[in-house]
């Protein structure tokens, strides 16, 4: 008889209610908490994900403990029909104190035999943005050029370096406990822009803009024009035809190229920089290319004339060197070969990654001797000279990068300026900490 009952009432709840998983539902709903452990704030809540695939969720409710105190976070009821929810745990409205903290998460599901989860978290809170100490005073900087930051920050941090509007530069972890950062003075900037801020920002989402010391001198940029014959387009564009099938003349290509493949091309340089080592790899100063002579600068504004007319304008962000045909080319310090392939308008390419987003780019070479993954020396034969890509005669583009950002390689060639902006800063911080 009871048996009977039961299945009556089985196969009403079945057909009435079309509610099938009322009943067989026996899991309860499932829930993740993200982060689920470790720093938080009230910048940075927590999201939970609910999530239940039988009967549905029911109801949720969650509680923030510290000490004898708790508090209720967050009490919602769901509908039939609610699979899955994900919320946002503001803890903007409740009075925390930086420390250990409890969030207890419980949550049933609507099956007549209801299922119920229940699951505590434990956190810091912290609501204390990192305190950077700079280690470095002097912060000299040439427009176009670089500089070298060392500081202390007294927490762990998940992203700290130098801001100047929206570049961003690394700071890397060294041995000894202190960070340093490569930055730029960006070629693009307006000396009034250049407004650099050292940020930290701890794993709870707290962040420090601090100020340091600096000083800049002006370099403004040379003028130059290219004059584009009909012999270099002929020679040079039928090889970048395939790319732009649209373009209907050499110098349509040329353009593409110009604009276009170059902007592509830097994009791919600032990849590069994100395969850098944490550390310095070199030391002392830059070598050039031997016997060279410069036939271009750095940050050269150039203009491109066709036919008596002005037809681009590109800002050139390397030097030109120019030796004997297929000259030897020397990697300028130790480091490591992070590109060695053809790459749009610098032909063949070396990239050699000296640590700290640091990297030195070898353009138009005629032939590559250096393999991805490979350890060089300073010195060590990398390639030879050459004019492919968008060269018009047999010379070395060499440009130096850092953090993706181009920067003027003349002040690398120079051992007092290595020693000033580098390794004279380096050697204090290694110092004993008496000596700040
Ligand atoms: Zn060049």
């Amino acid at each position: 008889m009871k048996h009977y009952a039961l299945t009556i009432l089985l196969l009403v709840v079945v057909f009435a209610g079309g509610g099938f998983f009322l009943l067989r539902d026996n899991q309860a709903p499932s829930l993740t908490l993200t982060p689920s452990v470790g720093p938080i704030s009230a910048k940075r809540p927590p999201v939970l994900t609910l999530e239940d695939e039988g009967a549905g969720l029911k109801n949720v409710l969650v509680t923030v403990t510290q000490g004898d105190q708790t508090i209720e976070l967050l009490r919602s009821d769901y509908q039939r029909g609610t699979a899955s929810r994900l919320l946002d745990l503001s803890l903007k409205d409740v009075k925390l104190k930086n420390g250990p903290l409890t969030l207890e998460v419980t949550a049933t599901d609507q099956a007549i035999l209801a299922n119920t989860v229940s699951e505590s978290f434990s956190f810091d809170y912290d609501s204390r943005p990192p305190v950077v100490s700079v280690l470095t005073r002097a912060h000299n900087l040439n427009q176009c050029g670089a500089g070298l930051v060392l500081y202390k920050v007294s927490e762990e941090v998940e992203r700290s370096g130098v801001q100047i509007g929206e570049y961003f530069f690394p700071g890397y972890l060294q041995e000894k406990g202190f960070y340093a950062c490569l930055f730029a003075f960006p070629y693009d900037m307006q000396q009034a822009a250049f407004l650099p801020r050292l940020i930290a920002v701890d794993r709870a989402g707290n962040e420090r803009k601090a100020s340091f010391y600096y000083h800049t001198n002006p370099r403004p940029p040379k003028r130059d024009r290219i004059n584009l014959s009909q012999q270099f387009l002929d020679s040079k564009m039928p090889k970048f035809q395939d790319r732009y099938p649209e373009a209907e003349n050499m110098l349509d290509i040329f353009l593409c190229v110009n604009r276009e493949l170059r902007q592509q091309n830097r994009t791919k340089l600032k990849e590069f920089s994100r395969q850098t080592a944490a550390s310095p790899s070199w030391q002392g100063a830059f070598l050039r290319l031997p016997n060279a002579a410069n036939r271009a600068g750095f940050n050269e504004q150039r203009a491109y004339i066709y036919g008596g007319n002005k037809v681009d304008q590109q800002t050139h962000l390397g030097i030109d060197l120019a030796s004997l045909a297929n000259s030897p080319v020397p990697a300028a310090n130790s480091g490591s070969v992070v590109f060695a392939d053809y790459l749009g308008i610098y032909g063949n390419c070396v990239v050699v990654d000296h640590g700290l987003g640091l990297q030195t780019l070898y353009a138009h070479l005629s032939t590559i001797s250096a393999s991805v993954g490979d350890q060089v020396d300073k010195g060590q034969i990398i390639g030879r000279t050459g004019a492919t890509g968008m060269a018009g005669g047999d010379h070395l583009h060499y440009g130096v990068v850092i953090a993706g950002v181009p920067v003027n390689p003349v002040e690398w060639w120079d051992p007092n300026w290595i020693k000033h902006n580098f390794s004279n800063k380096w050697k204090a911080a290694l110092a004993p900490p008496a000596a700040y």
